[in-house]
């Protein structure tokens, strides 16, 4: 290992940004006597609102919480198609099939992974109800054409905009460009709440469906109906679920929203630096960046581990481990994935580029609390890994 030294501590892959405005919002909370869905929950939908420019916001106990109970609101029955990419998380997918829904693929760009709109002609059929585009890695799709053969058709687009805080298609946050987007403040996230998600939509009918969806199907939905002047009695009108965001989360989530802009700001720096300084090391491909009018937050710095690195993505994965530094997968393609391809054997190998990326893709550490010297310690990792040779 000429020329390189072994950091003493292992970076891992991401780290959430835990302040101690933060841990006191949490133990006032928890001092507070109100624990669960309150006050702290109401202000953080509000400010949520604010912040995306979505009228109506839904916090939920996760984004996968999210995509259910909204794939139910927009009416999913069994057998009805549902267009998406294989590069997402597997959630986007079991949501659809937990449904009965049949997840149908699209594959995607090779440069910068995002669902190819090119190929969603071919994908509809007459049992097509929607399309669920991924704004993948904290770029935005390009929503333009999406939306164009949504329309069209008469489909719904529901965004899965989890890795979306932040990002902008054409000066307008992403997230319901049509009905219905959800995002997620899971740790890895570009903002969390430990777990939670929340659902956006501009529709108040769909907001009203939602609300009862996710609380135990309850029409009216009076936190506070345990409180002084509260009435105990409520009404089920529908078998609702169990998603609602407790004041705990909101309290994580109300300062780490007020510093979102802040956390991403400092992933575009890191990222930058990341692309100047593996522009020098032809193997390791990064994601392009769209050429269209969008903010990219840079919530995930993927790779791509060219055939020309003479190492395959897992050994590679594993060498960087060997010199302390922590990678992701993001994501192995959906229909690979051992449920998918037994169920629907006709997707393997009908997405080519996403196969082929599925196979060489990894996400090299990126958090704000990294410093310049942690991203030039992964390049240097990543050239001394490769020196290894075969
Ligand atoms: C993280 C993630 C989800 C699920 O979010 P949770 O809050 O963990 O349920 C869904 N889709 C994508 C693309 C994700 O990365």
């Amino acid at each position: 290992m000429q020329g390189f030294s072994k950091r003493a501590d292992f970076l891992p892959f991401s780290r959430p940004t835990i302040r101690q405005v933060e841990i006191d919002e949490v133990v006032a909370t928890l001092q507070s006597g109100w624990i669960t869905t309150g006050p702290r929950a109401e202000r953080f939908e509000k400010e949520f609102a604010a912040y995306t420019g979505f009228p109506h916001v839904l916090a939920l106990s996760s984004a996968t919480a999210g995509l259910h109970i909204g794939l139910l609101a927009l009416g999913l029955r069994p057998g009805d198609e549902v267009i998406t990419t294989p590069i997402t998380w597997a959630a986007t997918v079991n949501m659809i099939e937990a449904l009965g829904g049949v997840p149908v693929f699209v594959d995607v760009r090779r440069d910068d992974l995002q669902m190819d709109p090119r190929h969603l002609a071919a994908a509809l059929t007459p049992r097509t109800v929607g399309i669920i585009p991924v704004h993948y890695a904290g770029a935005a799709c390009n929503m333009d054409l999406i939306s164009k053969v949504a329309c069209a058709k008469g489909l719904w687009v529901f965004e899965d905009a989890a890795h979306g805080v932040g990002t902008r298609y054409k000066g307008r946050h992403v997230g319901c460009d049509d009905r219905l987007g959800v995002f997620s403040f899971h740790p890895i996230k570009n903002m969390t709440t430990g777990e939670g998600g929340a659902l956006v939509t501009r529709d108040e009918d769909l907001a009203r469906h939602l609300r009862a969806l996710r609380f135990h199907g309850l029409e009216k939905q009076a936190w506070n109906r345990y409180a002084e002047g509260g009435t105990p009695q409520v009404e089920v009108i529908l078998p609702g679920f169990k998603y609602n965001f407790m004041d705990l989360q909101a309290a994580l989530g109300i300062h780490q929203l007020a510093s979102v802009d802040e956390f991403n700001a400092r992933r575009r720096e890191l990222a930058d630096l990341y692309d100047r300084l593996l522009a020098e090391v032809p193997e390791i491909e990064p994601l392009a960046l769209p050429a269209y009018d969008h903010f990219h937050t840079r919530h995930l710095y993927v790779v791509k581990v060219l055939e020309s690195a003479g190492i395959d993505r897992d050994t590679f994965i594993a060498r960087l481990r060997a010199r302390n530094v922590g990678t992701g997968i993001h994501f192995r393609a959906v229909h690979t994935q051992p449920y998918y391809a037994q169920k629907y054997p006709r997707w393997l190998g009908a997405l080519p580029v996403s196969e082929w990326a599925s196979e060489r893709l990894c996400s090299l550490p990126l958090f704000p609390l990294m410093s310049e010297d942690d991203v030039q310690y992964v390049v240097a990792a990543i050239r001394d890994a490769l020196r290894e040779g075969k």
